[in-house]
This record gives structure tokens, C-alpha cells and sequence, in this order.
């Protein structure tokens, strides 16, 4: 058994033996899957191979997240803006309480001369949202902020789709669903409007 991140199944064939390592989430699995575990290391069945994608797809909780170092430092409470209290209200209305997330200010990079800024960032290993400490500041609007963390928690409901290599962060899904906020307008504007004072930071 293994508490692996990655290789939930794996195996080698012996002259006389086959090695299996299994994630612990197999020591419950159901009979049906068992028997998946040995068709696909036994007999190479394909359609074993898709039993367990789908069953390890369904244990996801139980692997075990990666935990950075700056983990400790996810501070919610900045000089303007509790990004918990928004994060709580947003869960709330927008997703019935239904997102599982920890949040906090980003820290402020170097000061350099920048064309783009990254407001927010969901880390799916983690399960941790990032916000820009540029927002932190009382001339941005409460609905703003409030819009970059639905932005963010949607992430974690519509994963960015990939096609052989092609990422597609911001799947249809999600742009419809992110259309519906209510400031939606509202905060594209005043995206536009101050992003140059943004990136000034
Ligand atoms: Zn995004």
C-alpha cells in the first residue's frame, strides 16, 4: 500500500510473482474493483483501465495534497479586505456553500515594470486561492475583489479542459457561469479603467 500523489496503480511482473503497489484507497474498494486491479495488472484488460480511472477519480479526497512551505503565510486579513468574510459570502450566494478552498493574499512580488498582472490564482493541487495584494487598497471596490474571488472559486468547479497539450483555462462552462455575476460589467469596466493604476501597484 502507498500514500502516493500521482501513481495510484502500478506493477511489475515477475518470473513467478506479480508486485502490485496500490494507494490505500483500494483497501475499500468494492469487489467489482478488486477484480478491475487484477484484470489490468494480470491480463492488461482495457476496460479495467477505465473501472479504476473512474474509481480513483471518485477518491480524490483521499490523496493527499501537496503542502507548501508558504502554506502557513495564507493570511485572509489585509489592510481593506477580508478575502474570508468575501470568500464565505460568495460560497454562499453563488455556490451554495459548495466550494472547498482556502484563501489568502498573495505576497507582493518584486518591484518592476510590469504589462500584465495576475489579480487571482487557484492552485487545484492545494486547493488554495491566491489574490493579488495590489487589491488591498481602499480605492478598489468591494464588489471587485468580490469578483476576482468568484473567478477564482470557479476554477475549482470547471477545471481547465486540456486537449492533447492545449490548455483551455477558461472553459465555455465557465465563462457562461461567470457571466451571471451580477457586477459582472460593472467589473470588467473597472478593470479597464484602473488596471493601469494596478499595475503601477
Ligand atoms: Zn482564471
Amino acid at each position: 500500500m502507498t500514500d502516493n500523489r500521482s501513481t495510484m496503480v502500478s506493477f511489475r511482473r515477475g518470473s513467478q510473482v506479480l508486485q502490485l503497489r496500490l494507494h490505500h484507497m483500494f483497501l475499500d474498494a468494492p469487489e467489482s474493483v478488486v477484480r478491475a486491479v487484477a484484470d489490468y495488472a494480470g491480463r492488461g484488460h482495457r476496460n479495467a483501465g477505465q473501472l479504476l480511472d473512474e474509481y480513483i477519480r471518485g477518491q480524490q479526497p483521499l490523496i493527499r495534497q501537496l503542502r507548501r512551505e508558504s502554506d502557513a503565510e495564507l493570511n485572509p486579513l489585509g489592510r481593506c479586505f477580508d478575502l474570508r468574510a468575501l470568500y464565505n459570502g460568495v460560497n454562499e450566494i453563488y455556490f451554495q456553500n459548495g466550494i472547498q478552498a482556502r484563501i489568502g493574499w498573495g505576497r507582493m512580488p518584486p518591484r518592476r515594470r510590469r504589462k500584465s498582472i495576475r489579480l487571482g490564482v487557484y492552485d487545484h493541487q492545494t486547493r488554495e486561492i491566491r489574490i493579488h495584494p495590489a487589491l488591498d487598497r481602499p480605492e478598489v471596490p468591494a464588489f471587485f475583489v468580490e469578483f476576482i474571488v468568484f473567478h477564482e472559486m470557479l476554477h475549482q468547479l470547471f477545471p481547465s479542459s486540456g486537449r492533447m497539450g492545449r490548455r483551455v483555462h477558461h472553459p465555455r462552462a465557465f465563462r457562461e457561469r461567470e457571466r451571471t455575476y451580477p457586477h459582472y460589467g460593472a467589473a470588467l469596466r473597472w478593470e479597464r479603467e484602473n488596471l493601469g493604476t494596478l499595475l503601477r501597484g
